[in-house]
């Protein structure tokens, strides 16, 4: 049986990396999925097509996560698409890295706006819909420097520690209209975001990890999968951490 056969899935930022696996291992799931890009159109297009091919309701939409107006804009399409969103996945992401003494304004403000800003805009466009349903589950991307901070993201370590006391606080807002929130922390997972990394940094990090391998899109995916299916109906306000065991 397929977890979420049935459902509509709306995940940000999934032309590439953690959101392009969740989107996928969503579709083998039986979900209709739709998922938004930035700016990478031509990936965002080659993932619609492999999805439609395999039969999947697919659809890409070009959408500024971290723009009011344009989050709106976008569930008003899905909807009109898809007729209902019942899962909505916050993923799009990213990082300006700096120590705080040479950390610029522009830059903290960036990171929040896209990280933390991003999410606000989203769960507050999709909470009407699901409440008129009286269904929901809504699964918030932070990260396991939200919940333990890191040199050098004092940026990405606030926004991703924002997402965790929003999440918990929109749990106990909507889990009387039976709308669940949660939170999945990544680890240290490869990605286009993590390939920067020098090849001993990441020996480092591996040698850290009790189950001693750095993650996958999918590893993530699969917890998204977990929290967005019927199999986690009592569970809301959480934090999930998949990270190989580093954080415990
Ligand atoms: P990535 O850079 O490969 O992908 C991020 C995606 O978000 C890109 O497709 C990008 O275009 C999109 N995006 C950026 N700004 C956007 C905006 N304003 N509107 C819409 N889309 C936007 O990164 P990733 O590694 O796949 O990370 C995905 C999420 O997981 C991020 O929130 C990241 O912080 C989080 N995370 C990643 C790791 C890791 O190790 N890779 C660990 C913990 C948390």
């Amino acid at each position: 049986m397929k977890l979420l056969e049935n459902k509509v899935v709306l995940i940000t930022g999934a032309s590439r990396g953690i959101g392009k696996g969740i989107t996928m291992e969503m579709a083998k799931q039986g979900a209709d999925v739709a998922f938004t890009y930035l700016s990478s159109e031509e990936k965002a297009k080659e993932l619609e097509n492999l999805l439609t091919k395999e039969g999947i309701n697919a659809k890409a939409y070009r959408s500024d996560a971290s723009d009011f107006n344009q989050a709106q804009e976008l569930v008003n399409q899905v909807l009109a698409d898809f007729g209902k969103i019942d899962v909505l996945i916050n993923n799009a992401g990213i990082t300006k890295d700096n120590l705080l003494l040479r950390m610029s304004e522009e830059d903290f403000d960036k990171v929040i706006k896209v990280n933390l800003k991003s999410v606000f805009n989203m769960t507050k466009a999709v909470v009407r819909p699901m409440m008129k349903q009286r269904a929901g589950s809504i699964i918030n991307i932070s990260s396991i420097v939200g919940v333990r901070g890191n040199a050098g993201q004092a940026n990405y370590a606030a926004s991703k520690a924002g997402i965790i006391g929003f999440s918990k606080s929109v749990a106990q807002e909507l889990g009387s209209r039976n709308i669940r929130c949660n939170v999945v922390a990544p680890g240290f997972i490869e990605t286009e975001m993590t390939a920067a990394l020098d090849e001993k940094v990441l020996e480092e990090w591996k040698k850290q990890i009790p189950l001693k391998r750095t993650g996958t899109p999918e590893d993530v995916a699969k917890a998204c999968v977990f929290l967005g299916s019927d199999l986690s109906d009592y569970i809301t306000g959480q934090v999930l951490i998949v990270d190989g065991g580093m954080v415990m």
